[in-house]
């Protein structure tokens, strides 16, 4: 080996482009949400489900559409070295749901509602508000047909919203009707596309056969004027489609929520009917919509299960928690109750179990650890017990600890006050370590 080599370190390597570290400084805001998010469920008695990673690439083939965004150009899609399965990280969380929800067969005795929440994967093209390794938190319900849920969910998304403190937000609705009334719908719009085929730009051509209604959902400006103008499918529907959407309308007024129908909302996902929703805000630029859902009453057939009625909608984590973080929301990082300034290595045993009996009565204390170097001067470790936020330090000195006893000193109160307490009542002093506010 030459010299130059010898010192050489290896490679720095780095997070995959789009898939982000959610480090210490922010990932108090992130508990700050999952808490909101965990309370609010129960207060509406949504349960949680958990389901795996990864999935057999035909769940999203079949659960998502074949020509859509996410199957086309979207998914994490691999084959298993070992078995030759084909795989793929789940792009979103409905069709895994759904799946779950048949193979346990839980929908045996009435219908469900349930929400989940963690990382869904997309090849995007990275930017804010967009990443290949983002976060969602869902809620879905499977069983019921009405539009009472569709207004229950809703109005659950809109109550998180206010309690995370976000306001600036449109609630914009459609109603896709079903599948016989698209599909008389589909016809007119295909032979209006094809009256204005030159215009069309490669996507909307592709589509214009096998999904001719995620046309109206592009995001080409120039396109727009067709779009304006093609037949719009909410005046395909019968009446029994209008009464659903209606009944939905009527909730959402009587209960204070905006709402303004937005007849090209298709949603990207192939599997919706009736209610689509999308809740938009202007504050993210381009990335403007913050959760996004719908009626999917034929999913559960499509995967393979008896047909049930399902609702449900999708939150985007990464867009919700910056518009928490330009509101000025202040989310408190937790900060120990008490340090440990431990000067004597010889201590170390008396005090890890005194600060075991401390936490178990439900003070957070952190320990001064040593390095190779020894354990620092007591100057540096009061140091390090000012750094860390901590109300008081606990001094465990030779001279206390030969007493049975450790000073606790106010830290932050300007008084400087010190008290020797007890090591054989822990349980008598515990409490006037931690803070109220908690
Ligand atoms: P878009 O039109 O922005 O691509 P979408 O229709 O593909 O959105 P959904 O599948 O409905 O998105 O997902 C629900 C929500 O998840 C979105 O409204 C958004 O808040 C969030 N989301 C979707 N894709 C991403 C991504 N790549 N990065 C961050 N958040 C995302
Ligand atoms: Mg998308």
């Amino acid at each position: 080996m030459s010299n130059d080599n010898k010192n050489a370190r290896p490679e720095k390597l780095s997070a995959v482009k789009g898939m982000n570290d959610i480090l210490p400084a922010e990932s108090a805001r992130w508990e700050w949400l999952e808490a909101h998010v965990r309370a609010l469920m129960a207060l509406y008695a949504y349960r949680n489900i958990r389901t795996p990673i990864v999935e057999h690439t035909q769940l999203f083939v079949r659960g998502i559409g074949e020509v859509t965004d996410i199957v086309e150009k979207e998914m994490y899609s691999f084959e298993d070295r070992l078995n030759g399965e084909h795989l793929t990280l789940r792009p979103e969380n409905t069709a895994s749901v759904v799946r779950a929800v048949i193979e346990n067969n839980l929908l045996y005795d009435g219908g469900k509602r349930l929400w989940y929440a963690g990382p869904q994967f997309r090849h995007e093209r990275p930017q804010r508000g967009r990443y290949r390794q983002f976060h969602q938190v869902g809620a879905e319900t499977l069983g019921f047909a009405g539009p009472d849920v569709d207004a229950e969910l809703i109005l659950l998304a809109a109550a998180l919203f206010r309690r995370l403190g976000i306001a600036d937000w449109r609630l914009e609705i459609n109603s896709l009707g079903q599948p016989a009334e698209r599909a008389e719908h589909r016809r007119r719009l295909i032979a209006y596309l094809e009256g204005h085929v030159d215009a069309l730009d490669e996507e909307a051509r592709r589509r214009l056969h096998g999904n001719p209604l995620r046309i109206l959902d592009t995001k080409n400006p120039a396109l727009q004027a067709i779009v304006e103008g093609a037949p719009r499918l909410i005046d395909f529907l019968g009446a029994e489609s209008l009464a659903h959407f209606d009944g939905l309308k009527a909730i959402l007024d009587a209960n204070g929520i905006a709402w303004t129908v937005n007849p090209r909302l298709v949603r990207g996902l192939d599997y919706y009917n009736l209610t689509v929703f999308e809740f938009v805000t202007d504050r993210l630029g381009a990335q403007g919509t913050i959760c996004a859902g719908g009626r999917y009453d034929y999913l559960v057939g499509q995967i393979g299960g008896r047909p049930a009625p399902a609702v449900g909608w999708a939150l985007g984590v990464e867009r919700v928690l910056e518009l928490v973080q330009e509101s000025g929301t202040t989310t408190a990082a937790p900060v120990p109750d008490a340090y440990a300034i431990v000067p004597d290595a010889q201590a170390l045993p008396v005090v890890l179990r005194t600060l075991q009996k401390l936490r178990d009565a439900g003070v957070r204390v952190q320990m001064h650890a040593g390095g190779a170097d020894g354990r620092g001067s007591f100057k540096t470790q009061f140091k390090k017990a000012d750094q860390s936020g901590a109300q008081y330090a606990l001094v465990f000195g030779s001279d206390e600890l030969a007493r049975g006893e450790v000073t606790v000193k106010a830290l932050r109160d300007g008084s400087g006050a010190q008290e020797a307490r007890q090591l054989a009542d822990v349980a008598g002093w515990a409490a006037t370590l931690q803070s109220p506010a908690r």
